[in-house]
């Protein structure tokens, strides 16, 4: 059983929003983190993914507890144990002092993933408890890139070094695991409890009408511009190509995501992909692949 892992609905908004407006430098700091942190998560996807033992590995959970949310990056079931992952992409030289993390040379401190890793576990117990779920809880953060190092660590710190990391899985590989019934209840529930959003995620705000309006790249996601023949879109920075029918339907697919509220129309469409289709050949899309409501100027999409 497994459950793979989805680009994060903050990380999916601010991939569309980043050519489309300008971050304020708080704004760009938290895409750039979320770009990163997404990169990490994946690189230990591709060490969980050689997992041979008898687990059962969930991707992104975000779990709530009361009005509490807690998101878990990683959980491995395996018989005796719930591990779960708070996966860290930080780069260059870090040390800890009194439970805080701070970054050298500067002695910035940044958020500390021992502290969040002490919460999600206490709110994994209790979750786990109120389900009647009845299994030992281990947290660990495991930092991804080689280029990370931690000084003044203490023994019993609860991580997983870059260096440590192949060493850790073929580990966990190696202790005997038998999973049953209760095991695969555990994962269905842990699923079934899985928040689509987090209501308190903090995003740029913007509006339609502020928002620079062209094709993006499903690639870069950098502006694309239309190829001699008319017959679909290049994309400025990598290259990428794409047909006119895809890119238009990732384009609304774009404009629900960001403005669940407004409703679909040709002509709003027409000008969320900057004019560069016509809208006959809009309508004929949308016509398509989603239902038709209305009628003349009130006609909508869903
Ligand atoms: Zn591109």
């Amino acid at each position: 059983m497994k459950r793979y892992r989805p680009v994060p609905y903050e990380l999916e908004i601010l991939r569309i929003l980043n050519p489309r407006m300008d971050f304020s430098e708080k704004e760009m700091f938290d895409y750039i983190n979320a770009e990163k942190g997404f990169e990490g998560e994946l690189k230990f996807d591709q060490l969980t993914n050689k997992l041979q033992g008898e687990l059962i590995v969930l991707n992104d959970l975000l779990l709530k507890l009361g009005n509490t949310y807690y998101q878990i990056d990683t959980t491995i079931i395996r018989q005796s144990v719930l591990h779960f992952f708070e996966v860290k992409n930080y780069e260059g030289d870090y040390f800890l002092e009194s439970g805080e993390l701070f970054k050298m040379p500067s002695k910035r401190e940044v958020k500390s993933p021992f502290n969040q890793l002490e919460r999600s576990e206490s709110l994994m117990r209790r979750l786990l408890q109120q389900n009647g779920f009845n299994i030992s809880v281990k947290g660990l953060v495991a930092f991804v890139n080689p280029e990370f190092s931690l000084f003044q660590a203490p023994l019993d710190l609860p991580v997983i070094l870059p260096s440590q990391l192949k060493r850790f899985m073929k580990n966990l590989d190696k202790q005997p695991s038998r999973l049953n019934e209760f095991h695969r209840h555990l994962a269905e529930r842990l699923i079934s409890l899985h928040q689509e959003k987090c209501p308190y995620t903090q995003l740029p705000s913007y509006e339609f009408e502020q928002l620079k309006k062209r094709i993006t790249c499903q690639r870069c996601f950098h502006f694309m511009l239309p190829v001699a023949n008319g017959k679909g879109f290049i994309c400025m920075k990598c290259e990428y190509k794409e047909g006119v029918e895809s890119a238009i339907l990732r384009q609304v697919k774009e404009y629900k995501l960001l403005f669940p509220e407004r409703k679909i129309t040709t002509h709003d469409i027409f000008v969320w992909c900057g004019g560069y289709v016509a809208e006959s050949t809009i309508r004929k899309y949308l016509k398509m692949h989603y239902k038709f409501n209305g009628f003349g100027r009130w006609a909508y999409f869903e």
